[in-house]
């Protein structure tokens, strides 16, 4: 039963963020309990506990990480914040300290979000596999850091240590409480920046409901064992047809 009960805590740093949230009040309702470690406490629920602090700091970390088995990694300095010392502070620095931390806490398996301009290089990508190589020129210095954030993730999947990592990598993401994607094009519209196309308008761009990038993500986490493809994989995630843009 301890197992059991070490087997249904989770944490989720970024849980107080748009995509955190959503995830914590899913993994809730499927009966786990969790910790959110974030830098600010955005809301209440029941069975959730709040540790605020920087994820750059492993001490603050490891006192939410205490009997914890199953680690969601979402959180990120904001795309927009185009601070690239922050990027590289928050989501490479970072993340070997979260790596550190999960090993010195015992946990054995990380999701992390990465992103899916991971692999894009200015061009259209239509059906495009997991196998796609890493963007040379990534287009921004948050996605240079989100794919060394990937890198570092993956690489740390050690079955033997039994310390198990995969990516989901979603693009833009849309739903409830969305505080970046919607709002920003309606400003955009209101502005009447709209009226502006870039390319012959048939640029192609995903979209995915958060609800599904919160099921891939959960999906994820309770499939990844040992024995399992998922093992330092990423994964693209996706709704259905991107659209036209
Ligand atoms: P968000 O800004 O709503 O949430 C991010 C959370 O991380 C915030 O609550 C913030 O306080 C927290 N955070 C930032 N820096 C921190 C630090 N140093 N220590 C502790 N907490 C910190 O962002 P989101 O849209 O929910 O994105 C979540 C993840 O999904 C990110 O990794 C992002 O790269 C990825 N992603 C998002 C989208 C999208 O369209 N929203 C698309 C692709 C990938």
């Amino acid at each position: 039963p301890e197992s059991r009960i070490r087997s249904k805590r989770c944490a989720v740093i970024g849980g107080s963020g748009f995509l955190g949230r959503h995830l914590v009040e899913q993994l809730v309702a499927r009966g786990y309990s969790v910790s959110v470690f974030d830098m600010r406490q955005s809301y209440e629920l029941q069975g959730v506990t709040f540790h605020l602090g920087d994820l750059c700091d492993k001490q603050a970390l490891l006192s939410a990480l205490q009997g914890v088995s199953l680690v969601f990694h979402c959180a990120s300095p904001a795309p927009a914040s185009d601070d690239r010392a922050l990027f590289q502070r928050v989501n490479v620095d970072g993340t070997r300290t979260v790596l550190q931390a999960c090993r010195e806490a015992g946990v054995q398996k990380l999701v992390l979000t990465s992103s899916a301009s991971v692999v894009f290089e200015g061009r259209d990508i239509k059906d495009g596999k997991e196998d796609l190589p890493y963007a040379k020129k990534p287009i921004d210095c948050y996605t240079e850091t989100k794919i060394q954030q990937e890198k570092l993730v993956l690489d740390a999947c050690d079955k033997e240590k039994g310390f198990l990592t995969v990516a989901i990598r979603p693009h833009g993401i849309f739903g409830p409480r969305d505080p970046q994607l919607v709002p920003t094009l309606v400003e955009m519209a209101r502005g009447g920046k709209m009226k502006f196309i870039i390319g012959d308008g048939s640029n192609l761009v995903d979209f995915t409901f958060v609800e599904n990038v919160v099921h891939g993500h959960i999906l994820a986490a309770e499939l990844l064992r040992p024995e399992s493809p998922l093992c330092g994989q990423a994964y693209h995630i996706t709704n259905d047809e991107p659209v036209r843009f």
